[in-house]
């Protein structure tokens, strides 16, 4: 008799808890691709070549560690298509006892595990997902008893409970969060580090092939697919940031530079997210490069910041708010994205440039993807379940616990501030401040009104007048709307018609990659 292991194509860890304690000796890791998850939404195909070359990987790491693995490939013409299918056709061929799995990532794949029971008749036994410091039970306790869900206090807990940058009970340096230290904008550097460049082997490249053949009209394009597909390869790419990263990662976290996909991020979130590496070892590491001197407290703290308390926290609140939390549509915006976000094909200089390494690389860094492409979505009125769906499909790093929260929440602000207390809009005042995307646009930034005028100024007035009835309270924006009441209404009213225009031509551009995809 058989223990069945699905091993599910974002659990690519060897220290997987459904491996724990389980005798390679009577157990089968069953690892499945299957249609259905590679098309619920058009997935980027760096996203689809990654993951599939990263699993055929991942299954070979399993038989060098001695366990028998069941592999089912996309093309394999048995293929039912889906993980309900391809369990029930594995417990007939391995004479299966129980079945043992880590908790899915998501609501959708949640509900799958939790027929299994009943529908095969066999024990099935759902563990924690313990590559996370928070569990779901954890998060709860801490957000029951408060009314706001203030990341800041969340993330002080689990500095706390890991004894990350802790110093005798105390935040080390005398602070919790160094943010203020980490808004420079950057310089063009040669000597700026690079991620590293893996060449694609032949399981990859046979992956490529596939899926070049069969996901043809899905965005994005693979010619220059050079990410780590294993553990060894990703660890070389952790390596590196510490070496050559960390040091400035504080300073220019929030900066955006044309031509520079990258600057000083780690670029680890998808090998994260997927199990090739450990959040909380990237923690430790990080913070002994500070205990070493060879990286300061802003750019650690800021480093650590993002993975134990705002990656947590997001994953908190996807679990919590539940799977309704997807259709929420607070400021009750509608408008399809145009076009262009499937080519990068605007004269806004922001966007093209945010958009087309999207295309190229399947990656954007949290501000291109909060204060570009976000901004613009939200000042636009854009359908916040529309953008998600684009984020989803578009980031090699997305998965709906961790995309969903950041897009829906965070940046297009549908669940009306559960978890931000304002909504991340700016004029292009911000975006010039940041990035020097400005200087080499067909707009200008400076202007609000007339044909060169940047776009993103009178939308960001025109968003602020429109939901005044839902945001004229929040204290946060206080100065901007007393700054628009000191506007003259004939400038009020010009603001607006620039803005209307605006949105005018851009409902002709919109529609199509919905309409195909719905
Ligand atoms: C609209 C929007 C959508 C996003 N979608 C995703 C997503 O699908 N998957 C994803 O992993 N991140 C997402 N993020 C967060 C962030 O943009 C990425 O984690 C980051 O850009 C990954 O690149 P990096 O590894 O170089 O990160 P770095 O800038 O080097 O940051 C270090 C690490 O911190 C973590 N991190 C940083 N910010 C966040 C955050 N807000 N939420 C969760 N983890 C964070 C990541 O694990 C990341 O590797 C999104 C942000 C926004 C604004
Ligand atoms: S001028 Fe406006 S549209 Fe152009 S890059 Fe700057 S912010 Fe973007």
């Amino acid at each position: 008799m058989t223990t069945l292991i699905p091993v599910l194509g974002d659990q690519l860890s060897l220290g997987l808890s459904s491996l724990r304690g389980a005798n390679p000796g009577d157990a089968v890791v069953l690892m499945m691709e299957v249609a259905d998850e590679t098309t619920y939404v058009r997935h980027h195909k760096t996203k689809l070549a990654y993951i599939l070359s990263a699993m055929r990987h991942h299954a070979q790491a399993l038989e060098e560690a001695g366990w028998r693995v069941d592999y089912l490939r996309l093309n394999d013409p048995e293929n039912s298509g889906s993980f309900t299918g391809e369990v029930a056709r594995a417990i007939q061929r391995h004479d299966t006892e129980r079945i043992l799995v880590t908790e899915a990532g998501e609501w959708r794949v949640t509900a799958m595990l939790d027929s299994w029971e009943t529908l095969f008749g066999v024990p099935v036994e759902i563990r924690k997902d313990t590559r996370f410091v928070c569990s779901h039970g954890e998060f709860d306790t801490w957000a029951s008893d408060r009314r706001e869900l203030t990341m800041e206090f969340f993330y002080r807990e689990m500095r706390r409970k890991t004894g990350l940058l802790m110093d005798d009970g105390k935040p080390a340096g005398g602070r919790w969060n160094f943010d203020k230290d980490n808004r420079k904008p950057a310089q063009a550097d040669l000597l700026m580090p690079r991620p590293l460049g893996f060449t694609p082997d032949a399981i990859t490249r046979d992956v490529i092939a596939m899926v070049e053949d069969r996901f043809s009209d899905h965005p994005g394009d693979l010619d220059s697919f050079n990410y780590a597909v294993t553990a060894a390869d990703a660890e070389r790419q952790a390596a590196s940031f510490f070496a050559n990263a960390l040091p400035q990662f504080g300073d220019y976290e929030d900066a955006m530079l044309t031509g520079e996909r990258f600057l000083w991020h780690s670029i680890l979130s998808p090998y994260i997210n997927s199990g090739l590496l450990d959040p909380l070892d990237l923690c430790r590491r990080a913070e002994a490069e500070y205990r070493k001197g060879r990286a300061p407290l802003n750019s650690v703290e800021g480093y650590i910041r993002q993975i134990i308390g705002w990656r947590e926290y997001m994953r908190g609140i996807y679990w919590r708010e539940g799977p309704g939390y997807v259709d929420r549509n607070f400021l009750e915006h509608d408008r399809a994205l145009p076009d262009w976000y499937w080519t990068g094909d605007t004269q806004m200089h922001c966007l093209s440039e945010t958009i087309g390494q999207t295309l190229a690389t399947a990656h954007a860094h949290h501000i291109q993807r909060l204060m570009v492409t976000g901004n613009f979505a939200l000042l636009i009125g854009a359908d916040p379940k529309q953008v998600h769906l684009w984020y989803l499909e578009i980031y090699l790093d997305a998965y709906e616990w961790v995309e969903l929260p950041n897009t829906l929440g965070m940046s297009q602000f549908g669940d009306g501030g559960l978890l931000g207390s304002k909504p991340y809009v700016s004029s292009g005042a911000y975006i010039n401040r940041m990035s020097d995307y400005c200087g080499t646009c067909r707009y200008n930034v400076k202007e609000r009104i007339g044909e060169d005028a940047c776009p993103f100024n009178a939308l960001y007035w025109n968003f602020l007048a429109r939901h005044r009835d839902k945001l004229g309270a929040n204290y946060r924006l206080a100065m901007p709307y007393r700054t628009w009441d000191r506007q003259s209404k004939a400038d009020q009213q010009a603001t607006l018609e620039q803005a209307a225009a605006f949105l005018r031509q851009l409902d002709g551009d919109c529609g199509a990659p919905y309409a195909k995809r719905e």
